[in-house]
């Protein structure tokens, strides 16, 4: 028989907006289960940029993404979140007001006072471009995003794609990679203005190469890939020897199984939320960060922050119907800084 978790809150999303919820949940009393579909913490600012600077996190001039989701985690220790990683919640059933069984896709089954979704753009997805063959090299030498910069050092790198994450990594890779190639469709690139003339400088310098094509073709073997195969707009075809490629074609955000949820959706895609309360149109459903969508939503870090911590007041109100909601600073409060185990 399935063993049954309890909890007071199941959090679906371990990006930065559920790990700050932990905390806000956390000196009310609350205690949180965590699940991501990934097999990591940290959301998009540990799959997507982990080594990028984030410049508007209030009180970090400059952190990057992976550093964020260190001082988060280190922030929620005292309260001591249970993760679940690389489990993709499915399903969510109504059993109380507000009770819920909610499932993941290997089978666990939670039971959970409220659920808090800070699913972010739902499962994200690369978009992968159309080469025969490339599923033999993901993974090894072909990679959507960058992990570590370590693993570009010294590697004749082809950068593919013409936005920010194109440019940005074309910046960062270009000074530790034997050569770079950034390789676009045509002349005219999405990416800041600033990046498009950093990288012409570079160049322009020789320090770097900056050709204009499709890549047709791959070759290579047991996953290691040996060169490219370049088609220009003429038609001219050439052969371009790499050890690494960086395709960049944006992502596709699924919104997945959140949308069979019963929730109302603006334009079908987000979950429309009280700015009150951030509770959803079920009762006992919050959503908060990049799921959330409000007249005004700004899909920042620090607006997720805000909701978490609005969120948390009304889940005390669930979780603790007969006890009253006093305001306190962690400055001051020596109850808070109990919780927080710094007194
Ligand atoms: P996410 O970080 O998207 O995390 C959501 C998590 O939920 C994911 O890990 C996902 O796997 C999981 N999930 C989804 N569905 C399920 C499910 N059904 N079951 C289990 N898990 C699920 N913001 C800023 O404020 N400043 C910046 O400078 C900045 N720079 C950025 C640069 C880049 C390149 C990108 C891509 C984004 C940037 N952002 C920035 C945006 C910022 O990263 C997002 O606003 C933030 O990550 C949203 O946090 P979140 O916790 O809501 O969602």
């Amino acid at each position: 028989m399935t063993e049954i978790i309890k909890t007071d809150v199941l959090i679906v999303g371990a990006g930065p907006v559920g790990l700050f919820s932990v905390f806000e949940l956390g000196l009310l009393d609350i205690k949180a289960h965590v699940v991501d579909i990934l097999d990591k913490i940290g959301g998009q600012c540990a799959e997507l940029y982990p080594e990028k600077p984030i410049y508007d996190i209030p009180g970090f001039p400059l952190v990057t993404g992976q550093g964020l989701v260190d001082n988060l985690l280190k922030q929620i220790e005292p309260f001591s979140p249970v993760f679940h990683l690389s489990r993709m919640i499915e399903k969510i059933e109504r059993i109380g007001d507000p009770l819920f069984h909610v499932t993941t896709d290997a089978g666990e089954v939670f039971e959970t006072k409220l659920v808090v979704i800070a699913a972010g753009g739902g499962s994200f997805q690369p978009k992968k471009p159309p080469i025969e063959g490339i599923e033999a090299y993901e993974g090894k030498s072909v990679s959507y995003a960058v992990r570590q910069m370590e693993a570009f050092r010294d590697r004749s790198v082809l950068i593919v794609g013409g936005g920010d994450s194109a440019l940005d990594w074309t910046l960062n890779l270009q000074p530790l990679a034997k050569r770079v190639t950034l390789l676009h469709r045509r002349d005219a690139f999405r990416a800041a203005p600033h990046s498009v003339e950093k990288m012409r400088a570079l160049a322009a310098a020789g320090e770097m190469d900056l050709k204009f094509g499709q890549v047709v073709g791959l070759e290579g073997a047991e996953g290691e890939l040996s060169g490219a195969v370049v088609r220009e707009d003429s038609g001219n075809t050439y052969r371009l020897s790499i050890d690494r490629m960086l395709p960049f074609f944006g992502l596709t955000m699924k919104l997945g199984p959140v949308s069979s949820w019963g929730l109302d959706l603006h334009n079908d895609e987000l979950v429309l939320v009280s700015t009150e309360t951030f509770e959803t149109s079920q009762p006992g459903i919050f959503a908060i960060g990049d799921i959330n969508w409000y007249p005004g939503k700004l899909k920042l870090i620090l607006s997720g922050f805000h909701e978490g911590a609005l969120m948390a007041q009304k889940a005390h109100r669930y979780v603790y119907p007969d006890k009253r909601l006093t305001f306190q600073y962690t400055t001051s409060s020596s109850s808070l800084q109990k919780k927080l185990g710094v007194l």
